[in-house]
């Protein structure tokens, strides 16, 4: 049977997670039988249980097929030491199942086209990812270190560094992905100016020479390509990069595709050899936010296209996958919106768009 875990963490978290799980029952209704099991993450977490994800929620982690993650956070638990603030439950979830693959898909409805800065010719129907390598690089390289040189200056450093098996494993991830949407990797780096670019397209290049030239292969300069990714975004299939470019370039993208509230994404690790299982954390790109809270009007999409990601690279079900996507977008055609996305315009609850697209669902399959 399919198992899931659900950590729905804190704010909308639950908000949003309560509405996939009726996206989930609806699955279940039709034969789908996935099993869940539920857990606390984030701020939760540290009031039930002193840390922001405890042991017992790891081993559970390790024992299901995919973890639905909702968002973590609040001002609550600002004054808290870093490592029992609730964000170092997503980094110690991240950093135990070692999810060095971070999947953002940057999809954009034709109904919400004019949401995007950019112009509706431009990024109507885009539906890109980008794919960034999220455990290495300069965010976690040593020496990491601010330090006193005398005469009043300081000198702060932050290193990059990659090995060839961090640079392999993430291209063929890309290769793998662009074979199962429409065939195309771009590398970005800075090969110009760094020695980690320099190896970066030499890893890529081997890998795609090794068993993926089915794939087509392009490189640009990191630079060149966020210029790219403003003016002409649908030229794009899969852009892979590292993490301080992907971190960049993911923002970008999402800026095209109009609001947080309906970003969803994937972080995926090693396929397990024992049950042959890609380790995988799906969750949406938002946070907790506070302000809304509680008030059941927060976009539920974002968490629900989770989801849907899931159903595709965890669950194989890639008819009901792409159902599930056609719900969202019917249901952003017939008009209806989340107060994110309304611009001012009458706004639903996330009870009432979470029942919009399950009626969608049920037509589009
Ligand atoms: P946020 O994403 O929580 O909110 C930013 C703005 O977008 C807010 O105005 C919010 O109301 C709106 N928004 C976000 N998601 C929405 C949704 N689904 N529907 C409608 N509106 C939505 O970012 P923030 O305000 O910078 O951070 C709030 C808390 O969340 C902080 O504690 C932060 O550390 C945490 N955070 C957690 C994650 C995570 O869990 N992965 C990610 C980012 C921020």
């Amino acid at each position: 049977m399919p198992s899931l875990l659900l950590l729905a963490g804190d704010g909308i978290g639950p908000e949003v997670m309560a509405a996939t799980e009726r996206v989930i029952d609806f699955f279940n209704r039709r034969g789908a039988g996935f099993e869940l099991q539920r857990a606390l993450v984030g701020g939760a977490a540290v009031d039930a249980e002193g840390d922001p994800v405890s042991d017992e929620t790891l081993a559970i982690g390790e024992s299901v097929d995919a973890m639905l993650f909702g968002a973590v956070g609040g001002p609550q638990y600002d004054g808290l030491p870093y490592e029992k603030r609730p964000e170092a439950g997503l980094l110690r979830l991240r950093k135990h199942f070692e999810l060095f693959a971070n999947i953002r898909p940057a999809i954009c409805y034709p109904a919400l086209a004019d949401a995007s800065s950019l112009k509706r010719e431009v990024v109507e129907g885009l539906d890109i990812v980008i794919l960034r390598e999220l455990t290495g690089g300069v965010y976690f390289g040593e020496p990491k270190t601010i330090e006193d040189i005398g005469n009043g200056q300081k000198r702060a450093i932050d290193t990059q560094i990659y090995d060839t098996y961090e640079i392999d494993r993430i291209a063929r991830a890309a290769f793998e992905l662009a074979r199962a949407r429409n065939g195309r990797v771009t590398s970005m780096e800075k090969r110009n100016v760094m020695k980690t670019g320099v190896l970066w397209r030499e890893v890529v290049e081997a890998a795609h020479k090794d068993g993926n030239e089915d794939v087509k292969l392009d490189h640009m300069l990191a630079d060149s390509g966020a210029m790219q990714l403003v003016r002409d975004p649908k030229q794009f299939d899969v852009i892979v990069c590292d993490n301080l470019f992907g971190d960049l370039l993911s923002d970008i993208a999402a800026q095209l595709t109009g609001s947080l509230g309906m970003l969803p994404s994937a972080s995926l690790g090693a396929v397990d050899s024992k049950t042959g299982r890609r380790r995988a954390l799906y969750e949406p790109v938002h946070g907790s936010a506070p302000d809304i809270a509680g008030k059941g009007i927060a976009n539920p999409i974002a968490m629900i296209a989770s989801f849907g990601m899931a159903l595709q690279y965890s669950f194989g079900m890639i008819t009901e996958a792409k159902a599930l996507d056609a719900a969202i977008a019917a249901t952003l055609a017939e008009g209806l919106r989340t107060a994110d996305i309304a611009h001012g315009a009458k706004a639903i609850s996330t009870d009432e768009m979470t029942d919009a697209i399950l009626g969608n669902l049920e037509k589009a399959l």
